[in-house]
């Protein structure tokens, strides 16, 4: 298989380009070697610039839960593009999706619209200050909830620990308002609210950790931030940029059954255009300007081309039964690849939430902890990866990223998965 069109193109992209790419796990850094440039998406498939085709299971971070170049998507974008990329002003269709999105997700009363799911957390962090009067933040280790200053901070040693900045440019004072606890450490989360409950602002958690691999909360932890919040009336909100249409059509909030006061949404809901939001309770909501004064706004904010795109998504993924074909499906790909791991002794485990994975190298049982995913063995990853890839699977050039399963994946898709990493296994078992 020839690479050498994505060779050139990244030679020439490191000229103008920091690091040639956009966003930073595009670099391939975390697996070795040159990162592909991609010319087309086709149902479940990425065709690169050498014209190798890969099944996808990065599908763009998330978004892309029908595969690439869904008709209705497309015809829907089609269909605005005629009529008007911008106005400046609202239209119908914002109307349309904030109903359709506060229907789906009945704990979200208001909603407003962003760009990404980083304005969006950005967003609903102010307007949890803003709403209790408070200012310091309660975030979990392993948690991402986009490129936030006070946002970008990880624990030490899973100890409860005062943030420190994760990134150059982020001011000690940001992050020392940032509290950060283990995941899934509901004594963690109710030592530190006994401590100094009264003085938080908001909680915020991905109620299902994607961007640690895929890690679920286990039984009790959502509950135990709900009732911890309720007890010392702080706010707290759920990022389900990630989850949301992603795990279930209710988003995590659903499948376990925890309502959260506010929740940031994106991925999913532009259909693969920029986009995010939030909301939540309507007496929070009403907060944000010009009902409040909390200030947030965006130029491009409930962009006609991405609501357009939105809704088509969301009308697809509203039928009965989605879901349901999509874990399945999910299912029998981890249980294929587990079942080949095991032949070729391989120490190997799955989590899954509905069409949300991930896969570790680790002779763990169960991994539910950061620390768990941080022992697992990255280096067969890399190989693994790379082996992934020569036979057609397009996995997240990272051991730390969730994996997707689209409504375009078919068993003929899924078969060839399993035929590469039965290579793949046998060659590390080598
Ligand atoms: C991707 C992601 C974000 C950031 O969204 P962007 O659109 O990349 O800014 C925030 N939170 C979670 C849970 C995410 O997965």
């Amino acid at each position: 298989m020839s690479n050498d069109n994505s060779r050139n193109l990244y030679d020439l992209a490191l000229k103008h380009i920091p690091g040639g790419v956009n966003s930073p796990v595009r670099a391939f850094k975390g697996v070795g070697g040159n990162p592909l440039f991609f010319k087309a998406g086709q149902d479940a498939y990425l065709i690169d610039a050498d014209n190798n085709r890969y099944v996808d299971y990065v599908g763009a971070w998330g978004p892309l839960i029908l595969g690439h170049c869904h008709e209705k998507v497309i015809d829907a974008l089609r269909n605005q593009l005629q009529r008007g990329l911008a106005f400046g002003a609202s239209t119908e269709a914002e109307v349309l999706i904030a109903d359709k999105i506060c229907e789906l997700m009945p704990s979200i009363e208001k909603v407003r619209l962003v760009t990404s799911g980083t304005e969006a957390t950005m967003s609903a962090i102010r307007l949890a200050r803003g709403y209790t009067g408070r200012d310091k933040i309660v975030k979990f280790e392993g948690c991402y909830h986009g490129h936030v200053d006070g946002l970008l901070v990880k624990a030490g040693s899973g100890a409860l620990t005062l943030g420190e900045p994760d990134s150059l440019g982020v001011p000690k004072a940001y992050t020392d308002l940032t509290h950060v606890l283990p995941y899934n450490d509901i004594d963690a989360v109710e030592n530190f609210f006994s401590a100094c409950g009264d003085e938080i602002a908001c909680v915020i958690v991905e109620p299902v950790a994607g961007n640690m691999n895929c890690v679920p909360p286990v039984p009790g932890f959502l509950q135990a931030l709900r009732e911890q919040c309720s007890k010392h009336g702080a706010v707290l909100i759920f990022d389900e940029v990630m989850t949301g249409f992603r795990v279930a059509l209710g988003g995590a909030q659903s499948v376990y059954q925890v309502n959260p006061d506010l929740t940031t949404i994106g991925k999913v809901i532009g259909g693969g255009l920029p986009v995010g939001a939030f909301g939540g309770k309507q007496e929070i909501m009403d907060m944000i300007a010009p009902l409040g004064a909390v200030y947030q706004a965006g130029t491009l904010a409930g962009s006609p081309l991405a609501v357009a795109a939105g809704l088509a998504m969301l009308n697809v993924i509203s039928r009965p039964g989605f879901y349901d074909e999509l874990a399945t499906r999910t299912e029998f790909l981890l249980s294929g690849l587990q079942e080949r791991a095991d032949q070729a002794r391989i120490p190997f485990t799955t989590n899954q939430v509905g069409a949300m994975f991930g896969c570790f190298f680790s002779a763990e049982d169960k991994i539910s902890q950061f620390s768990q995913v941080m022992n697992c063995n990255a280096e067969r990853f890399k190989h693994y990866f790379h082996i992934m890839l020569q036979n057609g699977v397009y996995l997240a050039p990272s051991a730390y990223e969730a994996g997707f399963v689209s409504s375009a994946h078919g068993e003929e898709e899924i078969q060839l998965t399993l035929d590469a990493a039965e290579k793949a296994f046998a060659a590390l078992a080598d």
